[in-house]
């Protein structure tokens, strides 16, 4: 197809209206009508990364294979497109005006006042468009995050509308997702909130291709003519994205309301085949049309806010289709768990999830569902912090360890069983500086984790400072808690396992970031046939 071409996603009204859910969805329909895709998000906000971000703030932190600390869209988009994103699909404010600083810096500039207009609009644009440098992608599709007219937003929407100028408008489209409210007292949608919004756009210049209305309701044919004349799109440009029991019934719906279509009409693409959507129906399908359910204990401290382990419940989901079950996630506040209720607490569910966090905060709860998952042999996985504190419970009741800890909770225990590693200790800055991004792993034999893989060599995701301390491995091996998988340059414990348990997993990296719809992870499957199995 020769030169890339971009979609710009805006969004107006206001935040939280799916945008990285329709950007994905859109890339779906895309993908499956044979063209290569990839989907990258701009975050007006002026940290670097999301990685200092407590998830209550935007919810997780996504890791990609090549280690950068993400927004968490880009793991719908990993999860509709099963792509690998990266890096450069990331982009802050604070890493715009970081790589100016430093250009500034270094003298680059010469002696040139450094502004907004041109300096950081020209970064902008060269992160945007670093993407398409190697013709690897037909459409590549960007998503502005935050909301028009946002004093924030302004540097990036100023760039893309400059971006169609010296791309073409061949080349370039503009999707805008607005609100369409509406009011029960009067029975009515109202319109005018759209209106505002792409008023908002053109006095920065841009007047959008599509627009794309989120809705409770249908819109029937004399709202949608109200808001093409208005807004100036084409009939046909006027999608609505009606709210559904799925994420994943969005690129059915869209392809129904033909937002492919239309955005490719205004590449000027001629549409190859109709999209190939047979397998992502199923998938939907089997999601919708799971009768039996079971129910997962989901331990961790941020429960307030779903999306802090949104890629954990999406796994779930995942491997739930797979499986032809509903999973139920119940978030259970780890600082609210103690031995006197943890039995009422966790008592029925058909599977335990000891979440990954930082710091000691709702610790002991997690540490106290352990026990209560090995004494009870019910499913039990842990993930990060979830397998840290699976070793810490084994060390003390199993070894009989007493104040086993790991040193990033209690600095001077006599039992340091998970310990900062080797390359942290001279750490001090904060971000980016963990042990992230993709690792090998090498499975052992017969194990319960290499048997779900299939295989014996894997690579997953890693986001922690600390780790096994080596030191104690022959004594927990001896006593039933045994490594299953190692990393193979380094030898750190990557899985532990209890054999004797009927599904005890726990792993230090993040198999949740790799689980994608259509290619649920392998250890999820498996935790979940566990809890299958446990479920009455
Ligand atoms: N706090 C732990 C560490 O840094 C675990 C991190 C996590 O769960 N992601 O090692």
């Amino acid at each position: 197809m020769g030169s890339t071409k971009y979609v710009f996603v805006t969004g107006g009204v206001t935040s939280s209206l799916g945008k990285g859910i329709v950007s994905a969805s859109l890339g779906r329909l895309l993908q499956a009508r044979g063209y290569k895709v990839t989907i990258q998000k701009l975050d007006p906000y002026i940290n670097v990364d999301p990685g200092t971000l407590n998830p209550y703030e935007h919810g997780e932190c996504y890791v990609t294979d090549d280690g950068a600390e993400t927004d968490l869209d880009l793991g719908h988009y990993e999860r509709f497109l099963d792509i690998q994103t990266s890096q450069a699909n990331n982009v802050t404010t604070g890493r715009i005006y970081q790589s100016v600083i430093n250009k500034e810096r270094r003298g680059d500039y010469l002696g040139k006042t450094v502004q907004v207009i041109p300096h950081i609009t020209d970064e902008i644009k060269r992160r945007i468009t670093l993407l398409g440098e190697k013709d690897e992608y037909d459409i590549i599709i960007t998503e502005i995050g935050g909301t028009v007219g946002d004093i924030e937003s302004l540097p990036y929407i100023e760039a893309v509308r400059q971006l169609r100028w010296e791309l073409g408008v061949e080349n370039t489209v503009f999707v805008h997702l607005t609100l369409v409210p509406y009011l029960s007292a009067s029975g009515e949608l109202k319109t005018k909130p759209t209106q505002h919004s792409v008023k908002v756009l053109l006095e920065s210049g841009i007047q959008p291709d599509v627009l794309v209305l989120r809705a409770e309701h249908e819109l029937d044919k004399d709202l949608r003519k109200k808001v093409a004349l208005f807004c100036n799109v084409e009939l046909e440009a006027v999608i609505q994205s009606i709210d559904v029991s799925t994420i994943y019934e969005v690129p059915l719906l869209m392809k129904e309301e033909g937002l492919d279509v239309m955005v490719l009409k205004k590449l000027q693409i001629e549409p190859k085949e109709s999209p190939d959507l047979k397998e992502w129906k199923k998938f939907v399908d089997r999601l919708k049309s799971s009768k039996k359910e079971i129910t997962i204990a989901l331990v961790g401290k941020y429960v307030e806010l779903y999306d802090s382990y949104k890629s954990i419940i999406e796994s779930l989901t995942h491997a739930g289709a797979m499986n032809k079950v509903k999973v139920k996630v119940d978030c259970i506040h780890s600082e609210e768990i103690s031995v006197d209720n943890v039995s009422e607490k966790l008592e029925g569910y058909d599977g335990i999830l000891v979440a990954p966090g930082f710091g000691d905060r709702g610790v002991e709860g997690k540490i106290i569902s352990v026990t209560y998952a090995r004494e009870n042999k019910v499913p039990f996985f842990g993930i990060c912090l979830g397998l840290q504190c699976a070793i810490i419970e084994f060390a003390r009741n199993v070894l009989g360890y007493e104040d086993a800890h790991s040193t990033e909770m209690m600095n001077n225990t006599r039992y340091p069983v998970i310990d900062l590693m080797e390359e942290q200790k001279g750490v001090t800055k904060k971000g980016g500086t963990m042990r992230l991004g993709g690792y090998a792993c090498s499975l052992q034999k017969g194990s319960l984790v290499q048997q779900a893989y299939q295989t014996e060599m894997v690579r997953e995701r890693h986001r922690h400072r600390y780790e096994f301390n080596n030191d104690f491995l022959e004594t927990f091996r001896e006593h039933g808690m045994v490594p299953t998988g190692i990393n193979p340059e380094s030898g750190l414990v990557e899985i532990m396992e209890q054999p004797g348990h009927p599904w005890f997993v726990g792993t230090q990296f993040h198999p949740e970031y790799r689980s994608t719809a259509l290619n649920p992870h392998p250890l999820f499957i498996a935790f979940i046939k566990a809890a299958i199995k446990n479920s009455k």
